[in-house]
Protein backbone atom coordinates (compact mmCIF):
# COMPACT_ATOMS: atom_id res chain seq x y z
CA UNK A 1 0.00 0.00 0.00
CA UNK A 2 1.19 3.21 -0.95
CA UNK A 3 2.78 5.21 2.25
CA UNK A 4 0.60 8.02 1.12
CA UNK A 5 -2.56 6.00 1.84
CA UNK A 6 -4.93 6.83 4.52
CA UNK A 7 -5.35 3.57 6.56
CA UNK A 8 -8.66 3.01 7.66
CA UNK A 9 -8.09 -0.60 9.70
CA UNK A 10 -12.15 -0.44 10.36
CA UNK A 11 -12.73 -0.12 6.51
CA UNK A 12 -10.44 -2.71 5.49
CA UNK A 13 -12.21 -5.12 7.86
CA UNK A 14 -15.42 -4.37 6.30
CA UNK A 15 -14.38 -4.45 2.77
CA UNK A 16 -13.19 -8.01 2.71
CA UNK A 17 -16.35 -8.93 5.32
CA UNK A 18 -14.71 -9.04 8.28
CA UNK A 19 -16.32 -7.97 12.11
CA UNK A 20 -14.30 -5.40 13.03
CA UNK A 21 -13.42 -5.39 16.69
CA UNK A 22 -11.47 -3.56 18.90
CA UNK A 23 -8.56 -6.54 19.14
CA UNK A 24 -8.79 -6.96 14.93
CA UNK A 25 -8.54 -2.69 15.11
CA UNK A 26 -6.04 -3.17 17.67
CA UNK A 27 -3.41 -5.32 15.69
CA UNK A 28 -3.66 -4.05 12.61
CA UNK A 29 -2.64 -0.42 13.82
CA UNK A 30 0.39 -2.32 15.50
CA UNK A 31 1.19 -3.67 12.29
CA UNK A 32 0.79 -0.54 10.68
CA UNK A 33 3.63 1.02 12.54
CA UNK A 34 5.52 -1.95 12.78
CA UNK A 35 5.91 -4.12 9.39
CA UNK A 36 7.53 -7.27 9.75
CA UNK A 37 6.72 -7.86 13.24
CA UNK A 38 6.56 -11.29 15.02
CA UNK A 39 3.04 -12.24 16.89
CA UNK A 40 5.12 -11.70 20.22
CA UNK A 41 5.85 -7.98 19.24
CA UNK A 42 2.07 -7.03 18.23
CA UNK A 43 0.85 -9.14 21.21
CA UNK A 44 3.10 -6.88 22.87
CA UNK A 45 2.07 -3.93 21.75
CA UNK A 46 -1.63 -4.87 21.61
CA UNK A 47 -1.55 -5.74 24.99
CA UNK A 48 0.22 -1.65 25.24
CA UNK A 49 -3.01 -0.34 23.72
CA UNK A 50 -5.83 -2.37 24.69
CA UNK A 51 -4.48 -3.82 28.45
CA UNK A 52 -4.77 -7.59 28.31
CA UNK A 53 -5.05 -9.60 25.34
CA UNK A 54 -3.54 -13.57 24.80
CA UNK A 55 -1.39 -14.22 22.18
CA UNK A 56 -3.73 -17.04 21.10
CA UNK A 57 -6.23 -13.84 20.21
CA UNK A 58 -3.33 -12.22 18.54
CA UNK A 59 -2.73 -15.10 16.35
CA UNK A 60 -6.45 -15.65 15.56
CA UNK A 61 -6.56 -12.02 14.09
CA UNK A 62 -3.81 -12.55 12.09
CA UNK A 63 -4.68 -15.63 10.91
CA UNK A 64 -8.15 -14.34 10.17
CA UNK A 65 -6.80 -11.41 8.27
CA UNK A 66 -4.21 -13.33 6.26
CA UNK A 67 -7.36 -15.63 5.03
CA UNK A 68 -8.90 -12.19 3.97
CA UNK A 69 -5.79 -10.51 2.29
CA UNK A 70 -5.00 -7.85 4.93
CA UNK A 71 -1.81 -9.56 6.37
CA UNK A 72 0.92 -11.17 4.62
CA UNK A 73 3.02 -13.40 6.40
CA UNK A 74 6.54 -13.98 5.71
CA UNK A 75 8.76 -16.38 7.58
CA UNK A 76 12.82 -15.78 6.35
CA UNK A 77 14.94 -18.90 7.62
CA UNK A 78 15.66 -18.72 11.11
CA UNK A 79 13.28 -16.53 11.90
CA UNK A 80 9.66 -16.63 13.66
CA UNK A 81 6.69 -15.67 11.34
CA UNK A 82 6.41 -11.91 10.03
CA UNK A 83 3.42 -10.04 9.79
CA UNK A 84 2.99 -7.14 7.93
CA UNK A 85 0.04 -5.49 6.03
CA UNK A 86 1.56 -4.56 3.03
CA UNK A 87 -0.24 -7.07 0.73
CA UNK A 88 -1.43 -7.66 -2.45
CA UNK A 89 1.89 -5.39 -4.51
CA UNK A 90 4.14 -8.82 -4.88
CA UNK A 91 7.32 -6.93 -3.11
CA UNK A 92 10.32 -8.44 -1.73
CA UNK A 93 12.49 -8.54 1.11
CA UNK A 94 16.25 -7.81 2.24
CA UNK A 95 16.98 -9.66 5.23
CA UNK A 96 20.39 -8.37 6.81
CA UNK A 97 22.55 -12.02 7.72
CA UNK A 98 24.00 -10.08 10.81
CA UNK A 99 20.93 -8.24 12.59
CA UNK A 100 18.10 -10.04 11.30
CA UNK A 101 16.34 -6.39 10.07
CA UNK A 102 14.19 -6.24 7.07
CA UNK A 103 13.43 -4.20 4.54
CA UNK A 104 10.94 -4.00 1.81
CA UNK A 105 12.10 -4.37 -2.03
CA UNK A 106 9.12 -3.54 -4.54
CA UNK A 107 9.03 -6.14 -7.07
CA UNK A 108 10.78 -5.53 -10.45
CA UNK A 109 8.25 -6.40 -13.16
CA UNK A 110 5.44 -4.83 -11.44
CA UNK A 111 3.45 -7.93 -11.62
CA UNK A 112 3.27 -11.45 -9.91
CA UNK A 113 5.12 -13.71 -10.59
CA UNK A 114 8.22 -11.79 -11.31
CA UNK A 115 10.48 -14.42 -11.39
CA UNK A 116 10.13 -17.08 -13.91
CA UNK A 117 11.81 -20.69 -13.33
CA UNK A 118 14.14 -21.68 -15.85
CA UNK A 119 12.22 -25.05 -16.22
CA UNK A 120 8.77 -24.50 -14.69
CA UNK A 121 7.72 -28.28 -15.21
CA UNK A 122 4.25 -28.20 -15.99
CA UNK A 123 3.66 -25.61 -13.03
CA UNK A 124 1.21 -22.72 -13.65
CA UNK A 125 3.57 -19.71 -11.74
CA UNK A 126 1.21 -17.57 -10.50
CA UNK A 127 3.81 -16.19 -7.51
CA UNK A 128 7.32 -15.64 -6.48
CA UNK A 129 8.44 -15.01 -3.13
CA UNK A 130 12.05 -13.60 -3.18
CA UNK A 131 14.23 -13.27 -0.24
CA UNK A 132 17.78 -10.92 -0.64
CA UNK A 133 20.37 -11.76 1.67
CA UNK A 134 23.06 -9.15 3.24
CA UNK A 135 24.59 -6.85 5.50
CA UNK A 136 22.31 -3.91 6.22
CA UNK A 137 24.03 -0.31 6.11
CA UNK A 138 24.07 -0.41 9.93
CA UNK A 139 25.98 -3.84 10.22
CA UNK A 140 27.94 -2.61 7.23
CA UNK A 141 29.13 0.57 9.15
CA UNK A 142 30.11 -1.20 12.57
CA UNK A 143 31.91 -3.75 10.99
CA UNK A 144 34.19 -1.44 8.71
CA UNK A 145 34.76 0.81 11.91
CA UNK A 146 37.29 -0.21 14.48
CA UNK A 147 35.99 -1.10 17.82
ZN1 LIG B 1 22.10 -5.55 10.10
ZN1 LIG C 1 7.37 -6.48 3.43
Amino acid sequence: MPSTQVWDAAAALRKVGLRVTRQRLAVLDALRDRPHASADTLTTVTREALGSVSVQAVYDVLAACAEHGLVRRIQPAGSPALFEARTQDNHHHLVCVSCAKIADVDCVSGEAPCLIPDDAQGFAVSAAEVVFWGTCPDCATAAASPQ
